[in-house]
This record gives C-alpha cells, sequence and structure tokens, in this order.
C-alpha cells in the first residue's frame, strides 16, 4: 500500500480497512486523538512519514548474519516491551515468581535443563539447508525479510489466535487489511470502499488458499440451483434468474449451473429480499434468517454430493462437475479436488505451449467439451509463476475465453493460482497502484517482462480469486499462505453462521470483524498476520518495495540465462547447457547433455550426477557443497511429447523420439527394445532469490562467477574443494 494513500484515507496503520472496520477497536490513532496513546506511537503517528527507500541490504539478516546486531537490538526491545506490556495489565498485583523461587535449587535444575536441550536443538538445526546464502541457487526459499521476522517474533509473545476477533482484536484487523492490500496490488478494487467489498485473509499456505477457493466455486456453481429449491418451497417460482429474465421455476439446472459468479451471487440476494418482501409481519432480520436457513438446506455442501444430485428432477440432472487446469498446476489442486468431492479423476489439465505457459486454444477446447457432456466447469485454473518453471499463464486469454463463452451459457469460476508469482505484481504498480508502463518496466528489470506476462498480470484484475504466498515470494516467514476473492460475497459461501443477521450488533458492544466462520481452518498465528503486515508496511507492495525487490531478481534470471550461454559456448563440442525456456519469473531450469549424445536416458543421468554434486549429500558436512540447486523432471504424466521433444531435438541435441510414456516404456523394456528412451527428461533447476547473487564472494568474483565455473568444472568430470 503506497505510503502516499495512507493519509489520505484516515488511518495511517489501517490504510485499507473502513471506518466500521476501524471503530470495531481503539485505534492508536484514537487513542492519541483522546490524548491516551502511548506518548513515542503517538509522535510517530502525527510525524509527516518521510520517503523510506528500500535498501536491500538492510532488508535481510545477511549471508553472514552481518545485520545480527542490529535486529539483536531490536528483538531484546520487543521483549523487555511485552514484559512491561504484562507488568502494566494491572500494575498493583504481585509478583508469582519471587527471588527465592528464581534461586531454588528445582527452578535452576529446570532451567539448566531447557538451556542444554534448546542449544542442542540450535546443534541439531546446523544441519539445516543455508537459504539464507547467495550459494542456494534451489527452490523459492530464501532469507526472511527482517520486518516480517522480527513481527512474527515479537507477536509470538503475545500469541494471539485469528481464528476469532475476540482471542486476537489486533491481529485480526491486521489481516483484513493485508488481504486488502494484496486485492490492491492485483487490482481488485481502489480505494477503502471498494476494498471492501473484496474479501481475503492470510492462510497456512497456497495449498490451503486452492483448497478453499474451489470449495467456494463449488458452493458457487450450485447456488442458483439451491435457491431454485428455495424460492419454489417458499412460493417464490416467478423469482426471475436476473432482473427482468424468466422465472428461476422454469430454468433448467444447466442454464441455472451456467450463470456468472455475480449473477449467481445477486440471484442470491435478490431471493432474500423477495422472502422478506413476502412475509410482512415479520421482522425482516428475522425472515432473512428464515430465507437463509432455507436456501442452507438445500445447498451442495449442506446436502452433500449424491443428496444434492438426487434432488434435481429426472431430465434435469448435471454430469459430475470437472475442474479445468493447466498442466503445470501444483499437486494440491489434487488435494483441493479430492476434498471437494469432484475426485482428482476430475481434474482436467490443459496442455501447455512450449514456454510452459497454458495453451488457451487447448482451454477453449475442453471447456466446449465439458459444456457438450453438461458437464459443469467448478473452475478454470491458470497458474502465474508456475512451481517447477515459474511460467505465467495467459490470464488474459482466459478472461477473454471466459466473455466469450458467457455469451453461450457456459460459465467459470476463475482462478489464478499465484501462489509462488504473486508478489511480483507489485512491479507492475506505480506508487498510486497505477499499472506502469510496460517500457519503464523493461528499463528497470533488464528487459523483463515480455507482452504476454505483462498482459497475463494486468488481467488478474478480472480473475474471480486468487491464491498468493507470503512466505514465497514475500519473504515472510511460514506460515502465511493468503487467498482474495474479488467478490467478498463469497464468503458467505463458506460461512457456518446465517450470514442475513441486519441486527448483528448487541447495542453498546462493538462487533469485530470475524475470520474464522468464514474460512478452512481453526485456531490460526496472529502472529502471521502481524508478520505479512509488517512486511508490508515496511516493503511497500509497488514499485518503490517488492516490485525493486523482486524485480532485481527477476533481472537475475536473466543474467543467469546469459550466463548459462557463456558457459555453453566455452564447452561447445563437448557439453549442451541450455534453458528449457527464456524465464518468466525469477526460475531458471536448465538441461545438460554430452554434445553429440542421442539417449535420453544417458542425458538424464549426466543431469542427475551434476545435481548429486550441487545438493546436500546427507551423510557429508554441510559445506561439503559450495552450491546448491534443485531438480525436476518433466514427466510424459503431465508433459505431451509436442512440446518436449522439440524442445530437446533443439536445445539438448537429443534426436528421435526418446522421451515416450510410462506405458510405452515399459513395454520397451519388456521387450529388451529400449535404446536411450525415457519418460522424464531430468532438468535442473535455480531460483534468484537473493538479491546479492551478483556480489563478489571472494576477491572481485562473484557467487555466480564461482557457480558456472564449478557447472563446467563437474560437467567436465573435474573435482572441485570445498573451499574457495
Ligand atoms: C507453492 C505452491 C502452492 C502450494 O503452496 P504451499 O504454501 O506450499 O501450500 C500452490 N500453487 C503453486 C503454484 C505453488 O507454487
Amino acid at each position: 500500500m503506497g505510503t502516499a494513500g495512507r493519509g489520505s484515507r484516515g488511518s495511517r496503520q489501517l490504510p485499507a480497512l473502513t471506518a466500521a472496520e476501524r471503530a470495531a477497536v481503539r485505534t492508536p490513532e484514537q487513542a492519541c486523538a483522546e490524548g491516551e496513546g502511548d506518548e513515542g506511537l503517538c509522535r510517530f503517528l502525527s510525524a509527516p512519514r518521510a520517503p523510506r527507500p528500500l535498501e536491500m541490504k538492510a532488508l535481510f539478516l545477511g549471508p553472514r548474519g552481518e545485520n545480527a546486531p542490529r535486529l539483536e537490538a531490536l528483538l531484546v526491545r520487543a521483549l523487555r516491551d511485552n514484559a512491561a506490556w504484562r507488568r502494566a495489565f494491572h500494575p498493583g498485583d504481585l509478583p508469582v515468581v519471587s527471588d527465592e523461587d528464581a534461586a531454588s535449587a528445582g527452578f535452576t535444575r529446570f532451567w539448566e535443563g531447557f538451556e542444554e536441550e534448546l542449544f542442542a536443538l540450535l546443534e541439531e538445526l546446523k544441519a539445516d539447508v543455508p537459504f539464507h546464502s547467495p550459494r542456494y541457487l534451489g527452490h523459492f526459499l530464501g532469507d526472511t525479510a527482517l520486518p516480517a521476522l522480527a513481527a512474527s517474533i515479537a507477536t509470538l509473545l503475545y500469541n494471539p489466535n485469528n481464528v476469532s476477533w475476540e482471542v486476537s482484536p489486533i491481529t485480526t484487523l491486521l489481516e483484513v487489511e493485508v488481504a486488502r492490500e494484496l486485492a490492491a496490488m492485483v487490482g481488485f478494487g481502489r480505494g477503502a470502499e471498494e476494498l471492501a467489498r473484496t474479501w481475503g485473509h492470510v492462510t497456512s499456505g497456497g495449498t490451503v488458499a486452492n483448497i478453499e477457493a474451489l470449495w467456494a466455486a463449488k458452493a458457487a456453481r450450485y447456488l442458483p440451483l439451491a435457491v431454485r429449491a428455495a424460492a419454489l418451497e417458499s412460493g417464490l417460482s416467478g423469482l426471475p434468474v436476473r432482473p427482468g429474465g424468466p422465472p428461476v421455476g422454469s430454468a433448467t439446472s444447466w442454464e441455472l449451473a451456467g450463470l456468472p459468479l455475480a449473477a449467481a451471487l445477486d440471484l442470491e440476494e435478490r431471493y432474500v429480499r423477495a422472502f422478506v418482501e413476502a412475509c410482512p409481519d415479520m421482522a425482516p432480520a428475522e425472515a432473512a434468517g428464515r430465507a437463509a436457513a432455507r436456501l442452507r438446506a438445500h445447498d451442495v455442501l449442506t446436502l452433500g454430493d449424491q443428496a444434492f444430485a438426487a434432488s434435481l428432477g429426472e431430465g434435469d440432472r448435471l454430469g459430475p462437475p470437472v475442474l479445468v487446469a493447466s498442466q503445470t498446476m501444483h499437486y494440491s489442486w489434487k488435494k483441493a479436488a479430492g476434498l471437494a468431492g469432484l475426485g482428482s479423476a476430475s481434474i482436467w489439465p490443459v496442455p501447455v505451449d512450449r514456454r510452459f505457459r497454458l495453451d488457451a486454444a487447448a482451454l477453449r477446447a475442453r471447456l466446449r467439451q465439458a459444456a457438450a457432456e453438461r458437464r459443469p466447469v467448478l473452475m478454470a485454473v491458470a497458474v502465474c509463476g508456475t512451481t517447477e518453471e515459474g511460467a505465467v499463464d495467459p490470464v488474459h486469454e482466459v478472461v477473454r475465453l471466459r466473455e466469450e463463452l458467457r455469451a453461450e451459457g457456459l460459465d467459470f469460476f476463475l482462478h489464478c493460482d499465484a501462489a509462488y508469482g504473486g508478489y511480483l505484481a507489485a512491479c507492475f504498480r506505480d506508487e498510486r497502484l497505477g499499472l506502469r508502463p510496460i517500457e519503464a518496466m523493461r528499463a528497470d528489470y533488464g528487459g523483463w517482462p515480455e507482452a504476454e506476462v505483462y498482459d497475463a498480470f494486468a488481467a488478474l484484475s478480472e480473475v474471480d480469486s486468487l491464491t498468493v504466498d507470503p512466505h514465497k515470494l514475500g519473504f515472510v516467514p511460514y506460515p502465511a499462505g493468503a487467498v482474495v476473492f474479488r467478490d467478498g460475497r463469497c464468503r458467505e459461501l463458506l460461512s457456518q453462521e446465517a450470514p442475513y443477521v441486519f441486527d448483528a450488533e448487541e447495542p453498546g458492544r462493538s462487533q469485530g470483524p470475524s475470520i474464522g466462520r468464514y474460512i478452512l481452518e481453526g485456531s490460526k498465528p496472529g502472529s502471521a498476520a502481524a508478520a505479512v503486515c509488517l512486511a508490508h508496511r515496511v516493503i511497500p507492495l509497488d514499485e518503490r518495495g517488492y516490485g525493486a525487490l523482486l524485480g532485481r531478481l527477476v533481472g537475475l534470471a536473466r543474467t543467469f540465462e546469459a550466463r548459462l550461454g557463456e558457459v555453453a559456448r566455452r564447452l561447445e563440442g563437448r557439453f549442451v547447457v541450455a534453458p528449457i525456456a527464456s524465464p518468466d519469473t525469477n526460475v531458471v531450469d536448465y538441461l545438460v547433455n554430452a554434445a553429440g549424445n542421442d539417449r535420453l536416458d544417458v542425458m538424464n543421468r549426466l543431469a542427475l550426477s551434476l545435481y548429486a554434486q550441487l545438493s546436500i549429500a546427507p551423510q557429508e558436512p554441510l559445506n561439503a557443497r559450495r552450491f546448491l540447486v534443485s531438480h525436476t523432471a518433466l514427466t510424459s504424466e503431465a508433459y505431451a511429447p509436442e512440446v518436449v521433444r522439440p524442445l530437446l531435438e533443439e536445445r539438448a541435441g537429443v534426436r528421435g523420439a526418446y522421451y515416450v510414456g510410462t506405458d510405452e516404456l515399459c513395454e520397451l523394456r519388456r521387450a529388451s527394445a529400449a535404446t536411450g528412451h525415457d519418460d522424464r527428461v531430468v532438468v535442473l533447476r535455480s531460483a534468484m532469490m537473493s538479491p546479492f547473487a551478483l556480489e563478489p564472494a571472494r576477491g572481485d568474483r562473484t557467487y555466480l562467477d564461482f557457480f558456472f565455473d564449478d557447472l563446467a568444472t563437474f560437467l567436465e568430470g573435474g573435482r572441485v574443494s570445498s573451499e574457495a
């Protein structure tokens, strides 16, 4: 959220909340206005806010713990501050732990044991993965941003539980705030009022966010059918499907299941209103509650899939629902489909093109097929930053396709799984959250992004829901994912209480926003919301903050790609080294081969032996490895030969149809006819997560200089010493 926008919205600390939401707690601003706030905080709030440039070197603890003394000072203050807060709650209460207690033998022994165990644990953790180092070039895991880390640790001392406002009055507000900030970053709404119509919250991660989005999408798809049943039961069969449209009582299940999300949610609202109007003798709140309860009784989440399907009339049945998703989808979608009752077999994967981006034409064919089979499409998933390749699906084309098919009565809930790539949206936003021109971005980020990537991010504002993980490119400690819905009414679909309680407020007692009843999870850490919140306050979600950090990382990926080209030239005639595609984000996947080798199985063995030299060896000390990368496999189960074979031929020099399906491979092996075939392509994968990869590591040679030397040495069969 831009610093500029803050003051103008009335609250410096919670700019994305509405006045009503802020009224639920006494904000620091109010307390200060009444002369009762903490002195330091009031001074901070009333001082003009100077622009604070993002200083990359101040942002992390550092590869050598360079910023440890500064973090130590902050954490000690945070701990003392928490203790002072404890004392200030009824200062006259007597201490429980007296000096004599603390001097007792039992007390001392307890603390000694505790200390020993703690430091033994820390010794064990020394074998952990050194994500903090620019030598770690593997998964999207890096050093955490200090504001997030400090806020997380400091808030743990309070241990708020964001399941309910009652046990997290502050961090619940922070959670609503950060979700709105993420909504604003992707263009879901501008200004507090528009943003208040979105809904989002922090989750334990992208998996839970995806599951929740599918849960809501399923409820939304069948909502009009539940409204039809409730309306018929209530003598409201004349309720029009759309204003001025045909009555709901005469609409078919297929027509109703094809309504756009907003139309479905509008229909629900009009049903409740019609119900209230038809009961003039009942108090409106009570009538609305009755209407909601009746609707709930017909809902798919209440009835379960079988009873719901059975409730539809003969001749008006629907086929089983499907989920259509980019082939490169994360495996959490399989979990989600199983949980949502579709079964993972009802996921229709859509092939990707040679850039590993969803093929929109193939998607159209899949959607048409679903329509022909009368199978409702619960959701279409586009991925922004695929887990394996960092590829960005053409969200703009999927949005266009939705328009096109809507005209044919086929609609789908569009979700963008931006668990990994979502924060890159900050690169696209200026400090007023306007979309930056592509030329300005390319000038800043080493030529990134390509037009397709730009259009995809610009179209995020049109999707129905979005997963974005602060614990990935937000550099926030685990657990911190998020799900955001563009139409905030979606949360009512999942609500465990009657939604239409017009008179919720008990007189004289303000009611805070509640999260727990609308979400999948129960008890959850308020410290996660606080961590995300402080990260956003210090690192704005636009070109000045996350945009600058992540822009550097995508620029590094382009440098990495160029350096791969240099190594390839150095090794020409002996080895092949090449990226599988130009990176859409900050991940580079690359393949290696021996020059002239045509056999895919041999090529894969070479990649695995290289990986073995660039990954943690459990039996050896951590620093036996100078660099760490990750690897993945393009498997025939997920990637079509039309995508992979040309790639192998052009980039790795593997001619012939050696890339085959698993069944075919088994057959070939059984007949002893496998002459180099495999059902996968092993590729190495490096995510650029450290902004310091081009800093000198020794002398004037950078981390990347050393890395590419090692890569060449290993390929030529040489060894490197663990020093230098
Ligand atoms: C990481 C990832 C997920 C899962 O997120 P978790 O936080 O690990 O649960 C989902 N989708 C994509 C695209 C991802 O990269």
